[in-house]
């Protein structure tokens, strides 16, 4: 299974593909996972994104489409993958139509998580994530069972930089002129299929697993 998930910011794409991923057994491929893990341990791929991070943009296509390709090619992509937060711009959607193409495959799905964005702000600021394994958790709609810790390896949550109420508005502007575009893109294509991801987030699941089952 190939799948692609789309949605903006706060959506609940990290929060699904972590289930999704556990379920259909493929690897869960976040570019900003990537991304972070290159800052944390200060290579250049981190020091050149972080200098888009920290403003609310896009790290630059090349670099992105690039990594993107490198990852795809790994063993553990030969039975599929799940794509979170990759593609964000149609010059990256076409650069994975390509690379899918040349090797004869094709998406499954995009999965677009809907989420009108008057619940976005709430979402991203009360998020919190684990710095050492990446489990992502809300202080209201999803605490750490310990207030603080992080129930899967028991460090310490924190609230991501780029999850201020500053830097969320412009992550929302970006996400309106640059990725809302791929719906178009996925819809034209017949790929796109969505669920309402305003629900609990085990009822998103439930959806998703409903659709997933269906294709
Ligand atoms: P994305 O990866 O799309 O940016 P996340 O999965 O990190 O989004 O979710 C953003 C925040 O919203 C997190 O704090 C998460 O716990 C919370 N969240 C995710 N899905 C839901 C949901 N269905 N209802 C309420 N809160 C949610
Ligand atoms: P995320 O963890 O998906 O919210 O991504 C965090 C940040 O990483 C984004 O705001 C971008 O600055 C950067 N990023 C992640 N994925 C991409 C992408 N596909 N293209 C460009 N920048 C990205």
């Amino acid at each position: 299974m190939k799948i692609v998930l789309l949605g903006p910011p706060g959506a609940g794409k990290g929060t699904q593909a972590k289930s999704i991923s556990n379920r259909y057994s493929i690897p869960h491929i976040s570019t900003g996972d990537i991304f972070r893990k290159n800052i944390s341990e200060n290579t250049p791929l981190g020091i050149e994104a972080k200098k888009h991070i920290d403003k609310g943009q896009l790290v630059p296509d090349e670099v992105t489409i690039n990594m993107v390709k490198d990852r795809l090619q790994q063993d553990d992509c030969k039975n599929g993958y799940l794509l979170d937060g990759f593609p964000r711009t149609v010059n990256q959607a076409e650069a994975l139509q390509e690379f899918l193409n040349s090797r004869n495959e094709d998406l499954d799905t995009a999965l677009l998580i809907e989420v009108p964005t008057g619940f976005i702000l709430e979402r991203m600021t009360g998020r919190r994530v684990c710095p050492s394994c990446g489990a992502s958790y809300h202080i209201k709609f999803n605490p750490p069972t310990a207030q603080g810790k992080c129930d899967v390896c028991g460090s310490d949550v924190i609230q991501r930089k780029d999850d201020t109420e500053e830097t969320v508005s412009e992550r929302l502007d970006v996400y309106e002129r640059q990725t809302q575009p791929l719906i178009d893109f996925y819809k034209e294509r017949n790929l796109l299929s969505t669920v309402d991801g305003t629900q609990a987030i085990n009822e998103v699941f439930e959806s998703i697993c409903n659709i997933l089952g269906s294709l």
